[in-house]
């Protein structure tokens, strides 16, 4: 596979391609912009529970440091590879700078199913990869943070690693830790709670109500949709359904989302949930509701699908959910569609005031971190939404052209070397 070929990384090019045309973008910018500066494939062999040895690739990488240190999370899935971490690290260039975050975008991850290995095996593979990717990683250099199957712990051992290798404890070299060890309060909630506030904003605009009239499904059950759920169900939204891996969980009068967390927690998945009917993910897609959150992974909705989903605003909890061609088929269709870039960029917002408190040895309460976080993502909600007005695109095209338009002003500032 080269580093071009991921369905993921054609996407965020395409995405790229629209925007230039768009916004008549300098072609010299956009032929930087399609390049990651910097790639790094590593082995990470770790001596298994069984005495064996196995080894699995993993990747970190650099697309853009224009605006500041690279930032992007870690991700252990069995789809990881070089081209995906390159598209991702695409899309965290375009969510820093949208929202205004003083980072540039990378990402990293390894390819292996972390749901198969001991906890032990976890912590020797990341202590492996940490000390593999540690000579391009640094609180001022690359900061990770957690994606999908890393948490608080495994940036726990991250910032451990790196910093026994530097001989002192330098936590602002990952967000996304624990609070005992200089994490932020608000980060754990964040990229759901920013998906519900950006709900919201589009309700507004679209002259919606979030209430008991509304009704939600969710794509998703995880570390984005449930806090997005409990949100929105706190403000009287019915949640009809959510889902994971083994399919969803219906329940036409709403569902107790602590029940779904504490059958989750205890059981693994969703499936077999007493009380509730079971749907699959298509089906869940498929649902009259106001709206639907895919909250999982990327490239769920696509042209063969686009055309059943019936939801009035569609948040882009995950990072790509909707291909490029479902984006259109669906807003074409009249669906307001918060794009991945703003819908999820709640995570890296705060994952920015963990760093900057962390940098300060100063901490904030949970207060200051929702008002800041939220008053960030209205900005950039209404510059994105005033973007595709000026242009008379969708909210997609709109987050994209916003994003490059600051990108680009810096890129010239800085100019090309040499
Ligand atoms: N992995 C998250 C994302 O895709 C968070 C990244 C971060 O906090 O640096 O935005």
């Amino acid at each position: 596979m080269s580093l071009f070929d991921a369905p993921l990384f054609q996407d965020a090019i395409k995405q790229l391609e629209d925007a230039a045309k768009i916004m008549n973008l300098d072609p010299n910018v956009a032929e930087r912009l399609k390049y990651p500066k910097r790639a790094l494939q590593v082995s990470v062999p770790i001596r298994l529970d069984d005495g064996t040895v196995k080894t699995f690739i993993g990747y970190r990488v650099q697309h853009n440091l224009t605006l500041g240190p690279g930032k992007g999370g870690i991700r252990y899935h069995p789809g990881v590879d070089l081209s995906e971490t390159a598209g991702l690290a695409m899309l965290m260039t375009f969510k820093c700078a949208l929202v205004g975050l003083p980072y540039g975008g990378a990402k990293g991850g390894i390819c292996v199913d972390p749901t198969q290995l001991s906890r032990q095996e976890l912590q020797a593979l990341t202590r492996r990869y940490a000390t593999e990717i540690n000579m391009i990683i640094g609180p001022h250099i690359d900061i990770p943070a957690p994606d999908i199957g890393t948490d608080g712990q495994t940036m726990a051992w991250f910032m451990d690693t790196y910093s026994q290798i530097k001989g002192y404890t330098d936590g602002a070299v990952v967000t996304g830790k624990p609070l005992e060890i200089g994490g932020s309060k608000g980060r754990a909630e964040s990229t759901g709670k920013g998906v519900a506030f950006c709900v919201n904003f589009a309700a507004e605009k679209i002259g919606m109500t979030i209430n008991q009239k509304t009704t939600v499904a969710i794509h998703g059950f995880g570390k984005v949709g449930i806090p997005a759920a409990y949100d929105l169900s706190a403000q009287g939204a019915k949640i009809v359904a959510v889902s994971d891996v083994s399919g969803g969980v219906y329940d036409v009068n709403g569902l107790d989302i602590a029940k779904c967390e504490l059958w989750i927690k205890e059981n693994k998945v969703l499936k077999g949930m007493p009380g509730t009917k079971h749907i699959t993910n298509d089906e869940l897609f498929a649902l009259d509701v106001d709206v639907l959150i895919p909250a999982a992974i990327d490239g769920v909705i696509t042209k063969e699908n686009a055309h059943v989903v019936k939801a009035k605003i569609i948040a882009e909890g995950a990072n790509g959910p909707l291909t490029k061609e479902a984006v259109d088929i669906v807003t074409a269709k009249g669906a307001f569609l918060i794009p991945d870039v703003l819908c999820n960029a709640g995570g890296v917002i705060v994952s920015y005031f963990e760093w900057v408190q962390g940098l300060q040895s100063f901490f904030w309460d949970l207060d200051e971190v929702n008002k800041k976080l939220h008053s960030i993502l209205k900005d950039a909600f209404e510059n994105v939404y005033a973007t595709s007005k000026e242009f008379n695109c969708n909210m997609k095209s709109a987050a994209l052209v916003a994003a490059i338009r600051r990108l680009e002003k810096a890129m010239k500032l800085r100019g090309l070397w040499p």
